[in-house]
Protein backbone atom coordinates (compact mmCIF):
# COMPACT_ATOMS: atom_id res chain seq x y z
CA UNK A 1 0.00 0.00 0.00
CA UNK A 2 3.04 2.12 0.71
CA UNK A 3 4.51 1.49 -2.42
CA UNK A 4 1.26 1.85 -4.27
CA UNK A 5 0.68 5.70 -2.73
CA UNK A 6 4.54 6.56 -3.51
CA UNK A 7 3.91 5.47 -7.47
CA UNK A 8 0.71 7.42 -7.85
CA UNK A 9 2.16 10.53 -6.56
CA UNK A 10 5.48 9.67 -9.01
CA UNK A 11 2.69 9.02 -11.61
CA UNK A 12 1.18 12.58 -10.83
CA UNK A 13 4.14 14.88 -10.82
CA UNK A 14 5.20 12.99 -14.08
CA UNK A 15 1.47 13.56 -15.58
CA UNK A 16 1.53 16.87 -14.54
CA UNK A 17 1.51 20.22 -16.84
CA UNK A 18 2.83 22.02 -14.64
CA UNK A 19 3.77 22.22 -10.43
CA UNK A 20 2.67 24.64 -8.01
CA UNK A 21 5.10 24.03 -4.96
CA UNK A 22 3.47 25.87 -1.81
CA UNK A 23 5.89 26.44 1.22
CA UNK A 24 5.77 27.44 5.15
CA UNK A 25 7.95 27.64 8.01
CA UNK A 26 8.02 23.76 7.92
CA UNK A 27 9.98 23.92 5.04
CA UNK A 28 11.89 26.43 6.85
CA UNK A 29 12.49 24.08 9.60
CA UNK A 30 13.47 21.32 7.78
CA UNK A 31 16.30 23.67 6.11
CA UNK A 32 17.01 24.19 9.71
CA UNK A 33 15.28 27.76 10.54
CA UNK A 34 13.36 27.64 13.20
CA UNK A 35 11.84 30.76 14.04
CA UNK A 36 9.96 29.48 17.37
CA UNK A 37 12.81 27.29 18.82
CA UNK A 38 14.18 28.52 21.90
CA UNK A 39 17.98 26.67 21.82
CA UNK A 40 21.63 26.65 22.07
CA UNK A 41 21.40 28.12 18.37
CA UNK A 42 19.48 31.60 19.34
CA UNK A 43 22.71 32.78 21.40
CA UNK A 44 25.25 31.78 18.36
CA UNK A 45 22.62 33.50 16.03
CA UNK A 46 21.94 36.67 18.27
CA UNK A 47 24.25 36.80 20.76
CA UNK A 48 24.21 39.23 23.29
CA UNK A 49 21.02 40.70 22.41
CA UNK A 50 19.30 37.93 23.76
CA UNK A 51 19.90 38.37 27.40
CA UNK A 52 19.21 42.08 26.79
CA UNK A 53 16.10 41.53 25.86
CA UNK A 54 14.63 38.44 27.16
CA UNK A 55 14.34 36.87 23.31
CA UNK A 56 12.55 33.68 23.98
CA UNK A 57 12.81 33.06 20.08
CA UNK A 58 14.04 34.89 16.50
CA UNK A 59 10.80 35.62 15.81
CA UNK A 60 10.66 37.80 19.51
CA UNK A 61 13.96 38.92 18.40
CA UNK A 62 12.44 40.42 14.30
CA UNK A 63 9.22 41.95 15.98
CA UNK A 64 10.17 43.53 19.15
CA UNK A 65 9.52 47.30 18.76
CA UNK A 66 12.92 48.63 19.50
CA UNK A 67 13.51 52.11 20.88
CA UNK A 68 16.96 51.38 20.48
CA UNK A 69 17.46 51.10 16.44
CA UNK A 70 21.15 50.04 16.16
CA UNK A 71 20.32 47.30 18.10
CA UNK A 72 16.69 46.46 16.18
CA UNK A 73 19.41 46.49 12.75
CA UNK A 74 21.88 44.28 14.72
CA UNK A 75 19.17 41.58 15.35
CA UNK A 76 18.17 41.79 11.35
CA UNK A 77 22.20 42.47 10.68
CA UNK A 78 22.90 39.01 12.66
CA UNK A 79 19.57 36.89 11.81
CA UNK A 80 20.09 37.62 8.11
CA UNK A 81 24.21 37.27 8.24
CA UNK A 82 23.62 33.44 9.74
CA UNK A 83 20.57 32.89 7.73
CA UNK A 84 20.75 34.69 4.26
CA UNK A 85 23.96 35.77 3.69
CA UNK A 86 26.13 32.07 4.86
CA UNK A 87 22.80 30.33 3.45
CA UNK A 88 23.97 27.34 1.03
CA UNK A 89 21.26 25.90 -0.69
CA UNK A 90 21.40 21.76 0.55
CA UNK A 91 19.70 18.52 0.26
CA UNK A 92 16.65 19.61 0.02
CA UNK A 93 16.74 22.69 -2.31
CA UNK A 94 18.64 20.26 -4.48
CA UNK A 95 15.55 17.23 -4.37
CA UNK A 96 13.17 19.60 -5.30
CA UNK A 97 14.86 20.65 -7.94
CA UNK A 98 15.14 17.12 -9.40
CA UNK A 99 11.49 16.50 -8.73
CA UNK A 100 10.30 19.56 -10.50
CA UNK A 101 12.42 18.41 -13.61
CA UNK A 102 12.12 20.22 -16.32
CA UNK A 103 8.51 21.12 -16.09
CA UNK A 104 6.74 24.67 -15.53
CA UNK A 105 6.47 25.29 -12.01
CA UNK A 106 6.55 28.63 -9.18
CA UNK A 107 7.15 28.56 -5.82
CA UNK A 108 4.52 30.29 -3.44
CA UNK A 109 5.66 31.23 -0.21
CA UNK A 110 5.32 32.68 3.41
CA UNK A 111 8.63 31.99 4.01
CA UNK A 112 10.76 35.68 4.30
CA UNK A 113 14.41 33.54 4.50
CA UNK A 114 15.08 33.76 0.94
CA UNK A 115 16.49 30.46 0.72
CA UNK A 116 14.20 29.48 -2.66
CA UNK A 117 15.80 32.94 -4.61
CA UNK A 118 19.52 31.84 -3.20
CA UNK A 119 18.12 28.18 -4.19
CA UNK A 120 18.10 29.09 -8.10
CA UNK A 121 13.77 29.45 -8.40
CA UNK A 122 13.38 32.66 -9.90
CA UNK A 123 9.54 31.59 -10.12
CA UNK A 124 8.93 33.01 -6.84
CA UNK A 125 5.98 35.23 -4.71
CA UNK A 126 7.15 35.18 -1.22
CA UNK A 127 3.44 36.34 -0.27
CA UNK A 128 5.11 38.10 3.36
CA UNK A 129 8.44 39.62 1.61
CA UNK A 130 11.80 38.75 2.54
CA UNK A 131 14.88 39.88 4.99
CA UNK A 132 16.99 41.08 2.00
CA UNK A 133 14.22 43.33 0.89
CA UNK A 134 13.63 47.03 2.65
CA UNK A 135 10.90 49.89 1.88
CA UNK A 136 10.85 53.40 2.56
CA UNK A 137 9.44 54.06 5.81
CA UNK A 138 7.79 57.22 5.23
CA UNK A 139 6.50 56.72 1.66
CA UNK A 140 6.68 52.87 1.60
CA UNK A 141 3.83 52.73 -1.76
CA UNK A 142 5.81 55.54 -3.42
CA UNK A 143 9.99 55.25 -3.13
CA UNK A 144 11.84 52.86 -4.40
CA UNK A 145 11.78 49.04 -2.60
CA UNK A 146 15.98 48.61 -2.05
CA UNK A 147 17.68 45.42 -1.88
CA UNK A 148 19.11 44.78 1.97
CA UNK A 149 21.55 42.25 0.98
CA UNK A 150 24.82 44.28 1.12
CA UNK A 151 23.54 46.68 3.79
CA UNK A 152 22.74 44.25 6.53
CA UNK A 153 26.43 42.21 5.46
CA UNK A 154 28.21 45.69 6.12
CA UNK A 155 25.87 46.23 9.11
CA UNK A 156 27.00 43.08 11.09
CA UNK A 157 30.74 43.67 10.20
CA UNK A 158 30.98 46.95 11.94
CA UNK A 159 28.31 45.43 14.54
CA UNK A 160 31.12 42.54 14.70
CA UNK A 161 33.70 45.24 14.77
CA UNK A 162 32.33 47.30 17.62
CA UNK A 163 32.14 50.63 14.86
CA UNK A 164 28.26 50.66 14.21
CA UNK A 165 26.31 54.17 14.55
CA UNK A 166 23.39 55.81 13.76
CA UNK A 167 25.03 56.72 10.10
CA UNK A 168 25.25 53.06 9.66
CA UNK A 169 21.88 52.47 9.31
CA UNK A 170 19.90 52.86 5.39
CA UNK A 171 17.92 55.48 4.24
CA UNK A 172 15.08 56.13 1.62
CA UNK A 173 17.62 57.73 -1.33
CA UNK A 174 14.45 60.07 -2.59
CA UNK A 175 13.44 61.14 1.26
CA UNK A 176 16.26 60.53 4.05
CA UNK A 177 13.85 58.78 5.54
CA UNK A 178 15.01 55.59 7.28
CA UNK A 179 14.61 52.61 5.35
CA UNK A 180 11.94 49.33 7.22
CA UNK A 181 12.27 46.05 6.69
CA UNK A 182 9.75 45.09 4.36
CA UNK A 183 7.92 42.55 6.07
CA UNK A 184 3.69 42.40 6.58
CA UNK A 185 3.12 45.37 8.50
CA UNK A 186 2.08 48.98 8.20
CA UNK A 187 4.90 49.62 5.54
CA UNK A 188 4.56 46.40 3.31
CA UNK A 189 4.96 46.42 0.28
CA UNK A 190 4.32 43.29 -1.93
CA UNK A 191 6.43 42.48 -4.97
CA UNK A 192 4.52 43.44 -7.93
CA UNK A 193 7.09 41.61 -10.27
CA UNK A 194 6.60 38.33 -8.49
CA UNK A 195 2.67 38.89 -8.05
CA UNK A 196 2.33 39.11 -11.65
CA UNK A 197 4.78 36.19 -12.73
CA UNK A 198 1.96 34.47 -9.85
CA UNK A 199 -1.00 35.27 -11.46
CA UNK A 200 0.32 34.57 -15.31
CA UNK A 201 1.56 30.87 -13.92
CA UNK A 202 -1.80 30.89 -12.43
CA UNK A 203 -4.28 31.56 -15.43
CA UNK A 204 -1.61 29.72 -18.22
CA UNK A 205 -2.59 26.28 -15.33
CA UNK A 206 -5.30 26.78 -13.69
CA UNK A 207 -7.36 24.60 -15.74
CA UNK A 208 -4.48 22.35 -16.87
CA UNK A 209 -3.43 19.03 -14.90
CA UNK A 210 -1.72 20.82 -12.15
CA UNK A 211 -0.22 19.18 -9.17
CA UNK A 212 0.08 21.17 -5.68
CA UNK A 213 3.05 20.03 -3.86
CA UNK A 214 2.92 21.02 -0.30
CA UNK A 215 6.02 21.57 1.89
CA UNK A 216 5.57 22.13 5.49
CA UNK A 217 2.15 24.25 5.97
CA UNK A 218 0.28 23.65 8.82
CA UNK A 219 -3.67 22.57 8.41
CA UNK A 220 -4.99 25.76 9.83
CA UNK A 221 -2.95 28.21 7.44
CA UNK A 222 -5.53 30.19 5.27
CA UNK A 223 -3.10 32.35 3.40
CA UNK A 224 -1.50 30.03 1.14
CA UNK A 225 -3.06 26.57 2.25
CA UNK A 226 -6.49 27.23 2.03
CA UNK A 227 -6.35 29.02 -1.81
CA UNK A 228 -4.14 26.15 -2.98
CA UNK A 229 -6.81 23.72 -1.90
CA UNK A 230 -9.77 25.69 -3.91
CA UNK A 231 -7.41 25.51 -6.52
CA UNK A 232 -7.24 21.88 -6.89
CA UNK A 233 -10.81 21.51 -6.27
CA UNK A 234 -11.96 23.70 -8.84
CA UNK A 235 -10.27 21.89 -11.35
CA UNK A 236 -11.01 17.84 -11.70
CA UNK A 237 -7.62 17.39 -13.23
CA UNK A 238 -5.84 19.06 -10.43
CA UNK A 239 -3.61 16.97 -8.16
CA UNK A 240 -2.61 18.04 -4.35
CA UNK A 241 0.80 16.14 -2.37
CA UNK A 242 1.17 16.86 1.07
CA UNK A 243 4.02 16.63 3.38
CA UNK A 244 3.50 16.95 7.08
CA UNK A 245 4.37 15.09 9.55
CA UNK A 246 1.44 14.19 11.81
CA UNK A 247 -0.57 17.03 10.73
CA UNK A 248 -2.16 16.07 7.30
CA UNK A 249 -5.72 17.56 6.74
CA UNK A 250 -7.20 16.70 3.34
CA UNK A 251 -10.81 17.66 2.38
CA UNK A 252 -12.98 15.10 1.39
CA UNK A 253 -13.52 17.38 -1.82
CA UNK A 254 -10.19 16.56 -3.13
CA UNK A 255 -9.87 13.13 -1.46
CA UNK A 256 -9.87 11.39 -4.40
CA UNK A 257 -7.14 13.24 -6.28
CA UNK A 258 -4.60 13.88 -3.29
CA UNK A 259 -2.23 12.22 -1.37
CA UNK A 260 -0.59 12.69 1.93
CA UNK A 261 3.01 12.35 3.30
CA UNK A 262 3.09 12.48 7.31
CA UNK A 263 6.79 11.95 7.24
CA UNK A 264 9.35 14.78 6.85
CA UNK A 265 10.11 16.33 4.26
CA UNK A 266 13.47 14.52 2.93
CA UNK A 267 12.16 11.17 3.68
CA UNK A 268 9.04 12.08 1.86
CA UNK A 269 11.26 13.51 -0.88
CA UNK A 270 13.81 10.07 -1.16
CA UNK A 271 10.61 8.00 -1.78
CA UNK A 272 9.54 10.67 -4.58
CA UNK A 273 12.62 10.35 -6.01
CA UNK A 274 13.70 6.68 -5.89
CA UNK A 275 9.91 5.06 -5.88
CA UNK A 276 9.87 3.44 -2.58
CA UNK A 277 9.85 4.08 1.22
CA UNK A 278 8.20 3.27 4.42
CA UNK A 279 6.29 6.18 5.46
CA UNK A 280 2.54 6.81 6.59
CA UNK A 281 0.87 7.79 3.71
CA UNK A 282 -2.77 8.53 3.81
CA UNK A 283 -4.93 8.78 -0.02
CA UNK A 284 -6.00 8.71 -2.55
CA UNK A 285 -9.06 8.38 -1.01
CA UNK A 286 -11.44 5.95 -3.25
CA UNK A 287 -14.21 7.90 -5.69
CA UNK A 288 -17.77 8.61 -3.76
CA UNK A 289 -20.43 7.24 -5.93
CA UNK A 290 -22.14 9.63 -8.74
CA UNK A 291 -25.47 10.93 -7.78
CA UNK A 292 -28.04 9.73 -10.56
CA UNK A 293 -30.17 12.41 -12.42
CA UNK A 294 -33.18 11.54 -10.15
CA UNK A 295 -30.96 12.19 -6.75
CA UNK A 296 -29.72 15.39 -8.38
CA UNK A 297 -33.30 16.87 -9.03
CA UNK A 298 -34.04 15.57 -5.26
CA UNK A 299 -31.56 17.38 -4.25
CA UNK A 300 -32.18 20.57 -6.33
CA UNK A 301 -35.69 20.54 -4.73
CA UNK A 302 -34.43 20.23 -1.16
CA UNK A 303 -32.16 22.91 -1.77
CA UNK A 304 -34.74 24.96 -2.79
CA UNK A 305 -36.82 24.43 0.57
CA UNK A 306 -33.50 25.56 2.51
CA UNK A 307 -32.77 28.61 0.09
CA UNK A 308 -35.91 29.75 -1.17
CA UNK A 309 -34.09 32.16 -4.17
CA UNK A 310 -30.81 31.64 -5.01
CA UNK A 311 -28.16 32.00 -7.52
CA UNK A 312 -24.94 31.08 -7.49
CA UNK A 313 -21.52 33.38 -8.70
CA UNK A 314 -17.83 32.03 -9.30
CA UNK A 315 -16.22 33.89 -6.74
CA UNK A 316 -12.73 35.61 -6.98
CA UNK A 317 -11.05 32.79 -5.61
CA UNK A 318 -10.55 29.90 -7.40
CA UNK A 319 -13.35 27.02 -6.32
CA UNK A 320 -15.21 29.37 -4.11
CA UNK A 321 -18.74 29.95 -5.15
CA UNK A 322 -20.66 32.78 -3.79
CA UNK A 323 -24.46 32.10 -3.15
CA UNK A 324 -27.01 35.16 -3.00
CA UNK A 325 -30.22 34.29 -0.92
CA UNK A 326 -32.80 35.83 -0.68
CA UNK A 327 -35.45 35.55 2.43
CA UNK A 328 -38.72 37.33 2.72
CA UNK A 329 -41.25 37.20 5.83
CA UNK A 330 -42.91 34.25 4.07
CA UNK A 331 -39.62 32.32 3.25
CA UNK A 332 -36.90 32.08 5.74
CA UNK A 333 -34.30 30.17 5.08
CA UNK A 334 -34.89 26.89 7.42
CA UNK A 335 -32.87 25.31 9.74
CA UNK A 336 -29.78 23.04 8.36
CA UNK A 337 -26.31 22.47 9.11
CA UNK A 338 -23.48 23.97 7.80
CA UNK A 339 -21.25 21.06 6.66
CA UNK A 340 -17.98 23.61 5.75
CA UNK A 341 -17.66 26.26 7.72
CA UNK A 342 -18.79 29.37 5.81
CA UNK A 343 -18.75 33.15 5.97
CA UNK A 344 -22.11 35.02 5.43
CA UNK A 345 -21.97 37.92 4.42
CA UNK A 346 -25.15 41.05 4.27
CA UNK A 347 -26.16 41.93 0.49
CA UNK A 348 -28.98 44.44 0.46
CA UNK A 349 -33.09 44.56 1.65
CA UNK A 350 -33.74 44.40 5.18
CA UNK A 351 -31.57 43.32 7.97
CA UNK A 352 -31.18 39.53 7.80
CA UNK A 353 -31.36 37.53 11.55
CA UNK A 354 -29.03 34.56 11.40
CA UNK A 355 -29.79 31.97 14.05
CA UNK A 356 -27.22 29.98 15.54
CA UNK A 357 -27.14 26.42 16.97
CA UNK A 358 -23.95 25.03 17.47
CA UNK A 359 -22.43 21.49 18.66
CA UNK A 360 -21.59 22.42 22.34
CA UNK A 361 -25.44 23.54 22.94
CA UNK A 362 -24.82 27.44 22.17
CA UNK A 363 -27.39 29.30 20.80
CA UNK A 364 -26.70 32.48 19.65
CA UNK A 365 -28.26 35.28 16.99
CA UNK A 366 -26.75 37.88 14.77
CA UNK A 367 -27.94 40.69 12.56
CA UNK A 368 -26.25 41.02 9.08
CA UNK A 369 -26.91 44.57 8.10
CA UNK A 370 -25.11 47.92 8.20
CA UNK A 371 -26.76 49.84 11.24
CA UNK A 372 -23.99 49.74 14.11
CA UNK A 373 -26.37 50.91 16.57
CA UNK A 374 -28.78 47.77 16.34
CA UNK A 375 -25.76 45.92 16.79
CA UNK A 376 -25.74 44.94 13.17
CA UNK A 377 -22.59 43.38 11.35
CA UNK A 378 -21.58 42.84 7.65
CA UNK A 379 -20.63 39.81 7.54
CA UNK A 380 -19.33 36.41 10.39
CA UNK A 381 -17.80 33.13 9.63
CA UNK A 382 -19.97 29.89 10.58
CA UNK A 383 -18.53 26.86 12.02
CA UNK A 384 -18.87 23.75 10.30
CA UNK A 385 -21.57 21.45 12.12
CA UNK A 386 -23.64 24.27 13.31
CA UNK A 387 -27.55 24.44 12.52
CA UNK A 388 -28.61 27.79 11.50
CA UNK A 389 -31.53 29.54 10.14
CA UNK A 390 -32.11 32.46 8.64
CA UNK A 391 -34.96 35.40 8.55
CA UNK A 392 -35.95 38.78 7.11
CA UNK A 393 -35.65 41.15 9.90
CA UNK A 394 -38.51 42.97 8.27
CA UNK A 395 -36.73 46.40 9.32
CA UNK A 396 -36.40 48.76 6.61
CA UNK A 397 -39.54 48.55 3.97
CA UNK A 398 -37.49 46.80 1.41
CA UNK A 399 -39.72 43.24 2.39
CA UNK A 400 -36.73 40.81 1.78
CA UNK A 401 -33.08 40.41 2.66
CA UNK A 402 -30.13 39.44 0.66
CA UNK A 403 -27.61 37.24 2.35
CA UNK A 404 -24.05 35.88 0.28
CA UNK A 405 -22.81 32.56 1.55
CA UNK A 406 -19.14 31.93 0.17
CA UNK A 407 -19.03 28.09 -0.43
CA UNK A 408 -16.90 25.58 -2.00
CA UNK A 409 -17.79 24.64 -5.53
CA UNK A 410 -17.15 20.78 -4.66
CA UNK A 411 -18.57 21.08 -0.87
CA UNK A 412 -21.09 18.11 -0.55
CA UNK A 413 -24.64 19.80 -1.07
CA UNK A 414 -26.26 17.00 0.86
CA UNK A 415 -28.27 18.97 3.62
CA UNK A 416 -28.32 17.96 7.37
CA UNK A 417 -31.58 18.68 8.59
CA UNK A 418 -32.21 18.46 12.92
CA UNK A 419 -34.92 16.47 14.35
CA UNK A 420 -36.75 18.99 15.80
CA UNK A 421 -37.76 17.16 18.73
CA UNK A 422 -34.27 16.76 19.68
CA UNK A 423 -33.44 20.27 18.91
CA UNK A 424 -36.25 21.41 21.14
CA UNK A 425 -34.78 19.38 23.97
CA UNK A 426 -31.39 20.07 23.35
CA UNK A 427 -32.37 23.99 23.80
CA UNK A 428 -35.65 24.63 25.27
CA UNK A 429 -35.33 28.43 26.00
CA UNK A 430 -35.62 28.43 22.12
CA UNK A 431 -38.32 26.00 21.24
CA UNK A 432 -40.60 28.80 19.96
CA UNK A 433 -38.05 29.45 17.33
CA UNK A 434 -36.78 26.02 16.19
CA UNK A 435 -40.67 24.87 15.33
CA UNK A 436 -40.94 28.30 13.75
CA UNK A 437 -38.25 27.31 11.48
CA UNK A 438 -38.09 23.76 11.12
CA UNK A 439 -38.96 22.51 7.76
CA UNK A 440 -42.37 20.84 7.67
CA UNK A 441 -41.61 16.96 6.66
ZN1 LIG B 1 11.45 57.96 1.03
Amino acid sequence: MTNLGIKTAQKWLKDADAILVTASNGFSISEGLNLFANDEKLRTVLGDLVDKYHFQNLLNALSYHYTNKLDQWRAYARVSEYYVYNYHPGELMADLKKILGNKPSFIWTSNVDHHFKIGGFDNLLEIEGSWTSGVCSAHPQEHPVVSLNETLHQIYEKDQAGTLTEDDLPTCEECGAPIAMNVPGPTFRMNQEQVQGFKQFIEQYQDKNILVLELGIGPHNQLIKAPSMQLVASNSHAHYITINKGQLLIPDVIGERSIGFSSSIQEAFDALLTGKGELEIQGPAKPAPKLTPEQQAEQEKMLKQFYPSYMVDRGIRPGELTMYMTVDKDHPSYLHMIQDGQSLMYSLGDAAIVHCFTQDGQYYSVRLGLDKTKKEVHGFYVNAGTFIAIEDANDSGAGFSQVSAGISANASSELLVPRVDQLTKLFPNQKELIERLSVKQ
